[in-house]
């Protein structure tokens, strides 16, 4: 079973048990899926108080299987202090629903790390592209790491099977061709790599 932990397609092939991120415009497409859905810093600045109130209302009640993408991003997006103050409350949210959370997160690594202690549920860094040294921080601090259709060879190497999860994000790639390369550069078959994602996923669904 391949497992695409984060993705924009909203109709997965059926082989794949994937965690489709919901927009706040779309409908929600069917009861069986599993959803992810969160206020992205991108989208921070467009957003009113009341729509703002209102999105997070809907984290709060929809059915999800996870909360996010949430995080934070210094270069695309507005002011931190406000970025960090919606992450806060979508990390509350998600610790009162015990959700896993999926974070964005672009040059503020040092400031996720600093909320660790606050999420009480599994975390997945989503589309991780950093250096191996990052990502034994992140794992050391208990993170899990998932990565794309661009990642740095060297990390994905040297990233432990229990830490790692795939996703197709918003490419055209497919997950069976990330899980290809993956298996080639952590030179190991691809039924174990299937099996090691499963139960690092089993570990997700635990925890609610
Ligand atoms: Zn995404």
């Amino acid at each position: 079973m391949y497992i695409d932990i984060h993705t924009h397609q909203i109709q997965p092939r059926e082989d794949v048990l994937a965690i489709v991120n919901l927009s706040f415009e779309k409908p929600h497409p069917s009861e069986n899926g599993l959803y992810s859905m969160g206020i992205h810093p991108w989208d921070i600045s467009a957003l009113s108080p009341s729509k703002t109130e209102e999105q997070l209302e809907t984290i709060r009640t929809e059915s999800l299987f996870a909360i996010g993408e949430i995080g934070l991003d210094k270069i695309k997006s507005s002011d931190l202090s406000t970025q960090l103050e919606l992450f806060k409350t979508q990390i509350a949210i998600a610790n009162q629903r015990k959700k896993p959370i999926i974070i964005h997160c672009v040059k503020a690594f040092n400031e996720v790390l600093q909320q660790k202690t606050a999420i009480k549920n599994p975390a997945i860094i989503h589309g991780f592209r950093g250096k191996p040294i990052l990502m034994k921080s992140l794992c050391d601090a208990g993170f899990f790491l998932s990565f794309g259709e661009r990642f740095n060879e060297k990390t994905v190497e040297e990233t432990p099977l229990d830490r790692l999860f795939l996703e197709t994000d918003d490419s055209e790639t497919t997950i069976q061709s990330i899980y290809q390369r993956v298996a080639e550069i952590k030179h190991c078959n691809l039924s174990s790599l299937e099996k090691s994602i499963e139960e690092n996923f089993r570990r997700l669904s635990a925890a609610r």
